[in-house]
C-alpha cells in the first residue's frame, strides 16, 4: 500500500537539489493511486519485471478534448479507460502506467505502476505499445492532438512526471518518444503532439 506521503513526489526531492535551484515546474506534485480513482482489481496481477525501463512513451487517448480538468472527471476517465481495456480489449487491466487528464491530473494507470516508480528498480509489464511494453513506460494524455496541443496545465504535468520517470529509472530525456514511433499503424500522440517532443525533451532536460 502506498502511503500518501509517498505519492506526494517532488522533482528536487528526487534529484537532491533545494527548492530554490529548481524552476518553477519542479513542484511538489501527487500522482493518484489506483485505489483513490475507484479502479476495478485487475483480472490478471500485474507482472512485474526486476529491471529498469529503457525509455517512456508518449500517447493521446483519442478522446475528445473536453473542458473539463476536475477531479472527479480524472476519476471517471481512468474508470472507462480501464473498462475500455478490460471489457473490450480483453486485456487485464489498465494498458498504461499512467493517465495525465487535460485537467493536469495524475494518475497510476496499471496496478503496481506507482511502487515500482518509487522503488525505481523494476516495472510492471505494460499494454501501451506493441514491442515496447516491457521495456518502456507509457504515459496516457487525454485528448486528440492531431491539429490541436495540451493544454498548459497538461503539458507541465507531463513534463514533471516524464522527469521524475527520468531520475527515477535513469532513463535519458532523449528516449522519450512518441506511440508512432514503433508501430506504423497508429497517428498516436497526434501530429500536433508529436512536433512537440523535442521540445518536451529539452524541458525535462532543464529540471
Ligand atoms: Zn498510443
Amino acid at each position: 500500500m502506498v502511503s500518501r506521503r509517498a505519492v506526494l513526489l517532488g522533482v528536487g526531492a528526487v534529484v537532491g537539489l533545494g527548492a530554490s535551484t529548481l524552476p518553477p515546474r519542479a513542484v511538489r506534485r501527487r500522482i493518484e493511486p489506483c485505489a483513490e480513482w475507484g479502479a476495478r482489481p485487475p483480472v490478471e496481477q500485474p507482472v512485474s519485471l526486476s529491471r529498469k525501463p529503457e525509455r517512456i512513451i508518449v500517447h493521446h487517448t483519442a478522446t475528445e478534448n473536453v473542458a473539463d480538468g476536475s477531479r472527479q472527471h480524472a476519476h471517471e476517465r481512468a474508470r472507462f479507460f480501464q473498462g475500455l481495456h478490460m471489457d473490450v480489449n480483453d486485456w487485464g487491466d489498465t494498458g498504461q502506467h499512467f493517465t495525465i487528464t487535460r485537467g493536469g491530473v495524475l494518475l497510476e494507470g496499471r496496478h503496481g505502476s506507482l511502487d515500482a516508480l518509487l522503488a525505481g528498480d523494476r516495472m510492471v509489464e505494460g499494454a501501451h505499445a506493441f514491442g515496447q511494453n516491457r521495456n518502456s513506460i507509457g504515459i496516457e494524455n487525454e485528448g486528440t492532438y492531431i491539429d490541436q496541443t495540451p493544454p498548459a496545465v497538461q503539458w507541465d504535468a507531463l513534463v514533471w512526471l516524464c522527469a521524475v520517470i527520468c531520475r527515477q529509472y535513469g532513463i535519458a530525456p532523449a528516449e522519450i518518444h512518441g506511440h508512432r514511433d514503433f508501430w506504423d499503424g497508429t497517428m498516436c500522440p497526434g501530429d500536433a503532439f508529436h512536433a512537440l517532443l523535442p521540445r518536451l525533451r529539452a524541458e525535462v532536460a532543464l529540471i
